[in-house]
C-alpha cells in the first residue's frame, strides 16, 4: 500500500499517516456557516480537502474512508442576516445551503459521506457540556456555562502558543465573569425569537466550538483520525475543539493528525467577507470555467497561501484547452490501461504534493499527442484519464468544454438532465419550458435516441 505523509499541525512535522484502523480512515472537516454565498477562500480551502479526500480514497478505497464535513447553521452571524434581511433563519440557512451545494457540485467536489448540521445535533452538544461540567472542566457564570482554560494542563498546545499570545492575538471577550479571558462559551441563553433550545441551563444555543466536537464524536467516534480546515481556525476554533473533546473524554486524543490549508489572499491580504476584499464563487464562475478554478487553487501547495489573481485563471483555461484538445483529437480512441500514474499518486502521497502530480499531467498529455500506434494511444489516454480523475480534471467531454467555453456549459447541462428529470416525471409542461427558456438565450437542444445534445444558434 502507497505510504502517506503529512504535515501534522499538532507535531509541526511531516509525519508518516497511520490511521488508527488500518484500513478504514475517518476525517473530519470543518465546513461552512451557512449565511452567505461562499466566496474563492471558502472554496478552496473545500477543493484542497476534496483532493485529500480522493488520495486517501485511492490508497485506501472508495468504500474505505468516511468523510464528515459539517454545515454550521446556528451562528450569530447567521442571526445577524436575519436581524438586516427581516428572512426567517431557516430561510436563510437552505437557501445558502443550496448555492454552498452548487458551488461544490460545479468545482467536482466529491460529496462527503456525511454532511451533518448543527442544528440535528443539539442533543449531544447538550450531553457534551453536561460532561465537561461532571469532569469539572466548565462552569456556570451569568446563565452562560464556559469552558475553564486552566482546568487543562495542555491548552494551547495544537496551536502552539502561550495564553499571553493567545490573549493578545485573537479577538477574546474578556468579562468579569470569566475566570480566565480565554475560557469560551460552550452554551449561552438565547432570548426569545432567538433560535434555541431548551437545556438543563435554560433557553439557549451551543457555541460554534461545541458543535464540530458533538458531530465529529458522533460520527466518527471521540478518537479519529484526520481533522481539518482552513488555517485561520487553528487558534481559537480547532484548539478549543481539542480542549473540550479530550477534556470530556478523558484518555481520548481526538484528532491523531491536524491538517490546515493555507490562505487565499488578494493582493496579499486575506479573502474575508469582513474585510470585502471577496469574489464570491457564483460570480467567477458565470464568467470562467468551475474546472479552470479547481486547476489553480490546487496548481499551489494546499499548505501554501494562494494569491488568486484573474490571470492565473485565465492561464489555467488555456491549460485546459491544451489537455482538451488531445483528448478531442483522441475522441474515437478506446482508452485502455485505466489505472492512474504511479508518479501521480506517489506525488500526492507525499503531503499532497498537486503541482509536482500536475507537472506529470502536462507529460501525460505530451505523451498522448505523440503516440502514434493505437495500443500506444489507447494507453496514453487511459492514463491520462485515470490520473486527472484523481485531481478531479478532465471529467468532461471535450466537446462540453469547447462548446462551453466556459459561458455557461454546465448550467446548460444541468437543464438538460433537469429536462429529462421533467419528462421522466410526465412533467411536460417544465420540460417545454426548460427547452423554450434555452432556446430564447440562443441554446437549441437536439434529441436523439442516445440523449440529448446541444448548440448555439
Ligand atoms: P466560514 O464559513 O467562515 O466558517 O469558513 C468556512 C471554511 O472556509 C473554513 O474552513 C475556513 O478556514 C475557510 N476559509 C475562510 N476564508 C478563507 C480564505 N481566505 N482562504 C482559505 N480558506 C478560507
Ligand atoms: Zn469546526
Amino acid at each position: 500500500m502507497t505510504e502517506i505523509y503529512l504535515n501534522n499541525t499538532l507535531t509541526r512535522r511531516k509525519e508518516k499517516f497511520t490511521p488508527i484502523d488500518a484500513k478504514k480512515v475517518r476525517m473530519y472537516v470543518c465546513g461552512p456557516t451557512v449565511y452567505d454565498k461562499a466566496h474563492l477562500g471558502n472554496a478552496r480551502t473545500a477543493v484542497m480537502f476534496d483532493q485529500w479526500f480522493r488520495l486517501l480514497r485511492q490508497v485506501y478505497g472508495e468504500g474505505q474512508v468516511v468523510y464528515v464535513s459539517n454545515i454550521t447553521d446556528v451562528d450569530d452571524k447567521i442571526l445577524k442576516k436575519h436581524q438586516e434581511t427581516g428572512k426567517p433563519i431557516r430561510e436563510i440557512t437552505e437557501q445558502t445551503y443550496n448555492w454552498y451545494i452548487e458551488d461544490m457540485h460545479k468545482l467536482n467536489v466529491l460529496e462527503p459521506t456525511y454532511r451533518p448540521r448543527a442544528t440535528e445535533y443539539i442533543q449531544e452538544m447538550i450531553e457534551l457540556v453536561k460532561l465537561l461540567l461532571q469532569n469539572g472542566h466548565a462552569y456556570e457564570a451569568k446563565g452562560q456555562v464556559l469552558f475553564s482554560v486552566d482546568s487543562m494542563p495542555g491548552y494551547g498546545y495544537l496551536s502552539g502558543r502561550s495564553m499571553k499570545e493567545m490573549l493578545a492575538g485573537a479577538r477574546i471577550e474578556v468579562a468579569d465573569y470569566k475566570r480566565n479571558p480565554a475560557d469560551f462559551i460552550l452554551w449561552k441563553p438565547s432570548e426569545e425569537g432567538q433560535p434555541g433550545w431548551d437545556s438543563p441551563w435554560g433557553y439557549g444555543r451551543p457555541g460554534w466550538h461545541l458543535e464540530c466536537s458533538a458531530m465529529s464524536s458522533k460520527l466518527l467516534g471521540d478518537d479519529f483520525d484526520i481533522h481539518g480546515g482552513g488555517s485561520d481556525l487553528i487558534f481559537p476554533h480547532h484548539e478549543n475543539e481539542c480542549a473540550q473533546s479530550c477534556c470530556a473524554h478523558p484518555g481520548s486524543k481526538f484528532a491523531h493528525y491536524w491538517l490546515h490549508s493555507g490562505m487565499l489572499m488578494v493582493d496579499g491580504v486575506k479573502m474575508s467577507k469582513s474585510l470585502n476584499n471577496f469574489y464570491l464563487v457564483d460570480d467567477v464562475l458565470a464568467k470562467y470555467p468551475a474546472e479552470a478554478l479547481r486547476l489553480l487553487f490546487i496548481s499551489t501547495h494546499y499548505h501554501q497561501p494562494f494569491n488568486f489573481t484573474f490571470e492565473g485563471l485565465a492561464q489555467s483555461k488555456q491549460i485546459l484547452d491544451k489537455f482538451y484538445n488531445a483528448l478531442r483529437n483522441a475522441a474515437d480512441v478506446n482508452a485502455s490501461d485505466e489505472t492512474a500514474d504511479e508518479r501521480i499518486v506517489e506525488a500526492l502521497a507525499d503531503d499532497l504534493n498537486t503541482p509536482l502530480a500536475i507537472s506529470y499531467l502536462h507529460e501525460l498529455v505530451n505523451q498522448l499527442n505523440k503516440a502514434e500506434s493505437a495500443e500506444e494511444k489507447a494507453a496514453a489516454k487511459g492514463k491520462l484519464l485515470a490520473s486527472a480523475k484523481l485531481l478531479g480534471l478532465l471529467e468532461q467531454n471535450p466537446e462540453t468544454w469547447f462548446k462551453g467555453k466556459g459561458d455557461g456549459a454546465a448550467e446548460i447541462e444541468a437543464q438538460i438532465v433537469a429536462r429529462a428529470q421533467a419528462k421522466k416525471d410526465k412533467n411536460w409542461a417544465l420540460a417545454d419550458k426548460i427547452r423554450d427558456d434555452l432556446k430564447a438565450q440562443g441554446i437549441v437542444l437536439e434529441d436523439s435516441p442516445t440523449g440529448t445534445t446541444w448548440k448555439k444558434m
